[in-house]
């Protein structure tokens, strides 16, 4: 994470732009396996990987998805292309697999021998085990961007679709602020999480740390647990959880790097 963190960080004083920079960092970390998303990802109850992701420029409010899609290295890489491509915001299973191939995306050869579940603890039924990857940046010219990813619940019913690519609730960026989130996806898909960020500094006038903290607030009083990561329009960042820990990482024009799981 700190190098994935130094190389966003050189991008960004070079001027690229944030969207470039989160698919950039999202892609990372979908290649590293240390997480549940591209190759950490862990098989559904099938034993079958599928596996979601978004992307969301916040200067142009357009955004791409991928859901359940099956047998591709880079899930962000695809819901790019998703916004760039088509006319659509999320392309789910077989449909989303015919484009990533129509679009020469780069393919598991064997997801047996590929994939290496970034967790094996055993999951108990029922229990909610998860892990996703995001990254949210602010370029030079003030523009944002959000992009998540991930395999999903561990032992997740098949075609089960998280929070991750429903724009709004697990990925967000707009002009305020741009979101990622990390938890229990049905709660956050209920609570309407990365939006909600957004919402809370727009209507209640709240500055991005009230704003995060309300809205992961209000999923945990539904019942789940997680986090998000956020930036806002001056540069503020706001990484908020109410499980155990968090992986996260920030860094900044400043110089900041700082890099963290717990408290
Ligand atoms: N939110 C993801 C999902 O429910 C899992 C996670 O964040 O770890 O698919």
């Amino acid at each position: 994470m700190r190098g994935l963190l130094e190389d966003g960080a050189a991008m960004l004083g070079a001027g690229a732009a944030a969207l470039d920079v989160v698919q950039r960092m999202v892609a990372g970390l979908e290649a590293c396996g240390f997480h549940i998303a591209g190759k950490g990802s862990a098989p559904n109850a099938a034993g079958e990987w599928e596996l979601d992701a978004a992307i969301m420029d916040g200067a142009t409010r357009k955004a791409g998805a991928a859901a359940a899609l099956r047998g591709f290295l880079s899930p962000i890489g695809v819901a790019r292309a998703v916004m760039e491509k088509t006319p659509h915001v999320l392309l789910v299973g077989a449909g989303a697999e015919a484009f990533a191939a129509e679009h020469g995306f780069a393919r598991v050869d064997d997801p047996s021998t590929y994939y290496t579940p970034a967790t094996l603890r055993a999951v108990k039924p029922g229990e909610l085990a998860h892990g996703t990857v995001g990254a949210v940046a602010r370029d030079v010219s003030g523009r944002l961007a959000a992009a998540t990813s991930t395999g999903g619940l561990i032992r997740k019913v098949p075609g089960r679709v998280g929070d991750t690519p429903i724009i709004g609730a697990g990925t967000w960026a707009d002009q305020r602020c741009a979101v990622s989130c990390t938890g229990q996806g049905e709660l956050f898909i209920r609570a309407n999480v990365a939006a909600d960020v957004s919402a809370r500094m727009l209507y209640a006038r709240l500055s991005l740390h009230a704003a995060a903290a309300g809205a992961l607030a209000d999923m945990q009083a539904l019942g789940g647990d997680g986090g998000l990561i956020a930036v806002d329009a001056d540069g503020n960042v706001a990484t908020p959880f109410v499980s155990e820990g968090m992986k996260r990482g920030i860094a900044t024009s400043a110089g900041v790097r700082d890099v963290r799981t717990f408290r």
